[in-house]
C-alpha cells in the first residue's frame, strides 16, 4: 500500500487533466454553492449555477427572468428546455463545476445526450432535511420563505434523488458528508476525489487515464461513497 498522497498534489492531477466536469447535487442548503465556487477554483475550471443565473435574470426583468419568475418563487422547478439551452449557452469549452444541473432524472440523462456536456464525475453534499432547513431559514433568501423552502426539499426527493441515484448507478457518484463546516466539507469533497482518483491508481488504471474518463468505472468510485443520505 502506497502512503496517502497529499490532497493538493492530488488535485493538481484533476486540474492537470483535461476538463474535469463535475455536477454538484445535494439538498437546498446542503452548500453547494460554497463548495462548488470553492472547487471550480481549485480545479480551474468554470463555476455555472443555474439559481444564481435564474435569480440575475428575474433581477434584471429578463424575457427569461419573467417567464421564470413565478415558478422560482414558488420554489418549483423551470421546464427543462428552458434548463439545458442556459446550460448549453452558458457552459464554454472545457472543464466545470455546475451546480443544481441535474435537477430530474430528465436533466440527467439529457447532459449526457452531449458529449460535450456529459459530466465525468458527481458530488451529493449530504446533509439531514432538519439540517438543510434550519440553515434555509437563516439564509432568508427570497424563495427561502418556511412553505418555498418545504416545497423545494420535497422537490429535492421526488425530483432529484432519482437523478442521483442514477448518477451513483452509472458508477460517477462521490456522496460527502455536508454536516460540518464549510472549511471541512471542502476537505472531504477534495478527499474524496483523491481517494476516488487512488483507488484508480491502486486498480493500476494509468494516471493519464485515471483522471476523470476513467471514472465511468464504478469500481474506482464504490468505496469512495461513505456516506448514505438519510
Ligand atoms: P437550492 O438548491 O437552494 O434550491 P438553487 O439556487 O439551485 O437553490 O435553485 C433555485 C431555484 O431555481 C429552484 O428552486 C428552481 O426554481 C430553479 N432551478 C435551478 N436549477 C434548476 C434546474 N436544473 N431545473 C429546474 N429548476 C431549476
Amino acid at each position: 500500500m502506497r502512503a496517502k498522497p497529499d490532497v493538493d498534489l492530488t488535485i493538481a492531477n484533476y486540474r492537470r487533466a483535461s476538463a474535469p466536469k463535475v455536477v454538484i447535487a445535494g439538498r437546498p442548503g446542503a452548500g453547494k454553492g460554497t463548495q462548488g465556487t470553492r472547487l471550480a477554483q481549485r480545479l480551474n475550471v468554470q463555476y455555472l449555477s443555474t439559481g444564481d443565473l435564474l435569480r440575475h435574470e428575474i433581477a434584471v426583468e429578463s424575457a427569461l427572468g419573467n417567464a421564470v419568475n413565478r415558478l422560482v418563487a414558488a420554489g418549483r422547478l423551470v421546464p427543462t428546455g428552458l434548463i439545458l439551452a442556459i446550460v448549453e449557452t452558458n457552459l464554454g469549452e472545457g472543464g466545470y463545476v455546475l451546480d443544481g444541473v441535474p435537477r430530474t432524472l430528465a436533466q440527467a440523462e439529457a447532459l449526457f445526450d452531449q458529449e460535450t456536456l456529459a459530466p465525468t464525475v458527481a458530488i451529493e453534499i449530504v446533509v439531514p432535511a432538519h439540517v438543510a432547513l434550519a440553515r434555509l431559514t437563516e439564509r432568508g433568501r427570497g424563495d427561502d420563505a418556511p412553505i418555498v423552502a418545504g416545497e423545494r426539499l420535497a422537490t429535492y426527493e421526488t425530483e432529484t434523488v432519482p437523478a442521483v441515484d442514477w448518477l451513483e448507478r452509472r458508477g460517477l457518484l462521490l456522496r460527502v458528508d455536508g454536516h460540518q463546516s464549510p472549511d471541512v466539507v471542502e476537505q472531504n469533497v477534495l478527499r474524496s476525489l483523491e481517494y476516488a482518483l487512488q483507488r484508480c491508481d491502486e486498480s493500476s488504471v494509468s494516471n493519464a487515464q485515471a483522471i476523470m474518463p476513467v471514472l465511468d468505472n464504478s469500481a474506482c468510485l464504490v468505496a469512495g461513497s461513505e456516506y448514505a443520505r438519510e
